[in-house]
C-alpha cells in the first residue's frame, strides 16, 4: 500500500524552527521561496518548517504508536527517541537492521562502518506558505527569564535575562508520503521476501499511519513547551493505491488537488491501476471527477481524522 498525502494547515503564534541566535534574539527559520505574480516569478521571504523537522516528529510519534499497539523491535536508541539510526553493528544485510528495529525499518538508517543503508519509507517536505497570500506575519515578542537568590531578590544584572524570539502565522501547505508496502522488505535486493511475519508488518504499517495524527494536531517543532502552535488542518488529500503512486502535489500551490487528480488519474491510466483519493475541506470539480472516474475513486470527508481512521482500516484489509 502506497499513501500520498497533502493539504493545508492553519498555525498561529508558531516558532516551530528556529535557527539561533543574533544577539538576544532567537531568530525563525526563514527561507525564499518563487512566488507566481500576473506573469512573473517573484522570490519571497517567508517562516517555513524543515522537511527534517517533520520527518523527526514523525519518528517520536511512530515510536509511541508501535509501543501502544504491543510492538517491541526498536534498538535502545530509537526506543529512547533518539534518532541516530543506527549505532547497532548488524553485519552487511540490510535485513538484520529492520528486523530488530522498527523504526530502522520505516525510517531509514545508515550505518557507515559497514557501509550498509537503507532509504526512508517516510518522506517529509517543508512547510510552506501558500502561494496566494500576499502577507507573511512574522512577530518578534520580549520574553524574561529571572533567577533570584534565597531571600527572593533578583541577584543584580546578570539574575535578569532579557531575550526575543520570532513567531510566524501562516497558512502552510504540505506533502508527505509513506511506502508502506516496503516495510519489512529489502530495498537493495532482489529478494523481495518479507523479512518477519504478516502481523508484524501490519503493526509497523499502522504505527506509521497513527503517527500523522498527533503530529497533524500540532504536536511538532521546536519550543513546544512554551508555545504549543495554535493549529488547525484546514484542507487534507489523501491518495493511496495497492501500486505504487507519483507524488500528489504539495499545498503550497493554489491548484494542488486539480494537478494531483491530473497526476494521479494520469498516470493509474497509462499503467491500467487505480487509486482512491479521501479528501477534507477542499472541493474537486464535477468535470474532474467525472473526467478520472475510471481510475480514481473519490470520497469527501467531514473530518479529516476520519480520513486516518480509513486509512488505518484498509491497512487491516490488505495481505502482509
Ligand atoms: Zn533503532
Amino acid at each position: 500500500m502506497y499513501v500520498r498525502l497533502s493539504g493545508r494547515i492553519r498555525i498561529n503564534a508558531a516558532s516551530l524552527n528556529a535557527q539561533g541566535t543574533v544577539g538576544n534574539l532567537l531568530e525563525i527559520t526563514k527561507l525564499r521561496i518563487l512566488v507566481k505574480r500576473d506573469e512573473s516569478y517573484e522570490p519571497v521571504e517567508v517562516s517555513a518548517v524543515s522537511g527534517n523537522t517533520m520527518k523527526h516528529w514523525h519518528f517520536v510519534h511512530f515510536i509511541d504508536q508501535y509501543l501502544q499497539n504491543g510492538g517491541n523491535d526498536l534498538c535502545d536508541d530509537c526506543k529512547r527517541g533518539v534518532a541516530f539510526r543506527t549505532r547497532f553493528k548488524k553485519g552487511n544485510d540490510e535485513a538484520n537492521y529492520i528486523k530488530e528495529c522498527a523504526a530502522e525499518d520505516v525510517h531509514g538508517f545508515l550505518m557507515p562502518d559497514t557501509q550498509v543503508r537503507r532509504e526512508s519509507l517516510v518522506k517529509f517536505s517543508f512547510l510552506l506558505p501558500v502561494e496566494e497570500l500576499f502577507e507573511h506575519p512574522i512577530d518578534t515578542i520580549t520574553h524574561n527569564r529571572v533567577i533570584i537568590d534565597e531571600g527572593g531578590k533578583i541577584e543584580g544584572q546578570a539574575g535578569m535575562m532579557i531575550f526575543k524570539r520570532q513567531y510566524a502565522s501562516d497558512i502552510y501547505g504540505f506533502s508527505f508520503l509513506a511506502d508502506l508496502a516496503d516495510i519489512g522488505l529489502r530495498l537493495y535486493s532482489a529478494d523481495k521476501r518479507p523479512i518477519y511475519d504478516s502481523d508484524e508488518r501490519k503493526r509497523r504499517a499502522k504505527s506509521a499511519i497513527l503517527a500523522f495524527i498527533p503530529m497533524l494536531s500540532g504536536l511538532l517543532g521546536a519550543n513546544i513547551s512554551r508555545s504549543l502552535p495554535a493549529l488547525q488542518v484546514e484542507e487534507l488529500l489523501v491518495a493511496y493505491s495497492r501500486d505504487p503512486l507519483p507524488l500528489t502535489t504539495h499545498g503550497f500551490f493554489k491548484n494542488y488537488v486539480e494537478e494531483t487528480m491530473h497526476t494521479i488519474g494520469g498516470y493509474c491510466k497509462l499503467i491500467k491501476s487505480k487509486a482512491k483519493i479521501l479528501i477534507y475541506g477542499a472541493k474537486i470539480s464535477e468535470e474532474l471527477i467525472k473526467e478520472c472516474k475510471e481510475e480514481i475513486d473519490i470520497e469527501s470527508y467531514l473530518t479529516w481524522q476520519e480520513i486516518f481512521k480509513e486509512i488505518v482500516e484498509e491497512v487491516d484489509k490488505v495481505e502482509w
